[in-house]
Order: structure tokens, then sequence, then C-alpha cells
């Protein structure tokens, strides 16, 4: 099974709270346990990301002119090292997003920026990767209909934005609702949950939610698979346990399988006290998702 990673996802930010060190760890694991073919990305180019991002906030990404407050809203340093990892990051899921419609999975060991609007980048999300992919598929006559179902804990305010009042992708987020972001722009669909929502709860709300995802009758789907809703995030405050997360995934997946639909896995957030948590929930997802799909491996 075809799996997108690179070995440069690893990117030197300082002492912080977001792991970098997840992604080569989950590559570890992952290639001990075997069965993979690993696909290394190209890094987005900066005429694909101008189909997401304005023409002044690339030039201040690409140069580094950003004033204090921006730098702080981004919660990165900047440098020229950090934003080549993030346009790496974000080709991961434009090359991701390839494999999905061709092969009816695309599964990127990293990516699900949700925080990057067109014009700034917030919550160490320099460059909204979901956004790009679906542009690039939407101009290369792959799709013209998606879905972003982003599961991740915090409110995915900048792809939101990004689509707003845009017909061909329809946007879900599931998040808590007393956290990070402030200012949540409207999705098409938006369910803000109460702190320390458990598994039943959770999951219940989100069989209830994707139906109404499908009707919007999209080509693709988008998954952001945050490991942040487990009980034991630092930055996260509902209480599903590994299992829960693992019964999220099966919904998702059951869904877009029985609906015929290719899926793009993108890790998102996940900021466990233990870093093996995080490691083992985006695990348990990339191993389901293989699972859920044999078919993709076939058409290697
Ligand atoms: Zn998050």
């Amino acid at each position: 099974m075809r799996i997108v990673y690179s070995p440069r996802y690893r990117i030197d930010i300082g002492p912080h709270v977001y792991p970098t060190a997840k992604y080569e760890a989950l590559h570890r694991e992952l290639s001990a346990a075997g069965g993979w073919s690993w696909v290394e990305p190209e890094p987005a180019s900066w005429e694909d990301l101008a189909l997401v991002h304005t023409d002044d906030y690339l030039r201040k990404a690409r140069t580094g002119a950003f004033t204090a407050e921006e730098i702080a809203e981004i919660e990165l340093p900047w440098s020229p090292a950090i934003v080549d990892g993030f346009r790496l990051m974000t080709g991961g899921t434009v090359a991701a997003a390839r494999l999905a419609v061709e092969a009816g999975l695309g599964i990127h060991a990293g990516g699900g920026f949700h925080h990057a609007f067109a014009g700034h980048g917030e919550g160490f999300c320099l460059f909204n990767d979901v956004a790009l992919a679906i542009r690039v598929l939407q101009r290369d006559r792959r799709i013209a209909r998606a879905a972003i179902v982003d599961l991740d804990v915090h409110h995915g305010n900048g792809t939101s934005m990004i689509f707003d009042g845009d017909r061909s992708v329809f946007t879900f987020s599931m998040h808590q609702q007393h956290n990070y972001p402030m200012f949540k722009p409207r999705s098409a669909l938006d369910i803000g949950l109460s702190d320390r929502v458990p598994d039943d709860e959770y999951n219940a709300k989100l069989r209830e939610a994707l139906p109404q995802v499908l009707a919007s009758n999209p080509q693709v789907i988008f998954y952001l698979a945050g490991a942040d809703p487990f009980e034991g995030d630092q930055l996260g405050g509902l209480a599903l346990t590994r299992a829960g997360l693992l019964e999220r995934d099966r919904i998702v997946f059951d869904a877009c399988r029985s609906a015929g639909l290719p899926v793009v896995v993108t890790l998102a957030g996940g900021y466990a006290r233990r870093l093996e948590d995080t490691v083992a929930i985006h695990r348990a997802t990339i191993e389901l998702a293989a699972r859920t799909f044999p078919d993709a491996a076939r058409t290697f």
C-alpha cells in the first residue's frame, strides 16, 4: 500500500508543543510492521500555492517579511527551512489526493493544516494543504466537487473561510466549541461539542452528521483525522479514548466505502502528553484505512 511521507517532515521548530518528531516515529513503526511503499512528495510550487493563498501572503512567507504579530499568530518561528518543510508537507497532501482519485485511497502521513487562511497563517499552519489539494484536482479536472470531514479537536477555521460561499466544496467540522480558535467562521456544517464529550456521544453525533456530508454529492472526501480529541491531549478538552477514536475512523471510512467515494487521509493535530499515544492513534487510523480499502493496493 502506498503512503506519502518524507523524512524531511521532521522540521526543526525549536522547543514546541507541536511534535514534528511524530512523523518520523510513525514512519519507523509502519516500516517495522511492513507492507508499505513510501512515496516522497514534491514541495508545492509557489504557483500552485497561489491557487489558495494571496500574492501578498506568499511574498511574506517567501521572504520572511512577517510582522511580530503575524509570527505570534502563526505560532511558529520563520526560517527558509521551515517554509520549505511546510511546502513539502503541502505537496504531500496534493500527492495523496492524486493517489486517492486514481486508486480510491490516498494516505498522507502528515498534513491537515486547517488554520491557514488565504491571506494569513495561524496555529502552526502556514499553508492550507487540503484546500490546495482540492484546488489542484479541480484545476486538473480530476474532480468538480469535494467534501472535507474535519475531526481535529479544533475548528477548521481557515478551510471554512477559504471555501465560504463555494458550493463545490462541502466543509464539515466537528470540534470542541470552547477551544481555539476563538473566531469560528461558518462551515457548511459545524458541530461544536461541549467539554469532555466521551466516545459514545461523539460517535453518535458523527454518524448523524455524515449523511449530510454525502448528500452534497462529493467526488472525493478529505479526512482530517486529528489525534487531539484524545482524552490525554494537551491542547484538546474532549475525552475520547484510543478505542473511541478508532471507532470514529471506522465510521468515516465505512461511510465513504459504502458511498463508493475515494478518501484522502491527513493526520492534522495531536499533542498527547505522551508522544507514543499520538503516534499510536495516527498509526491506527492509517492501518484501518488500508484494511478498509484493500483494492487501493492492487492498482499499484
Ligand atoms: Zn487541532
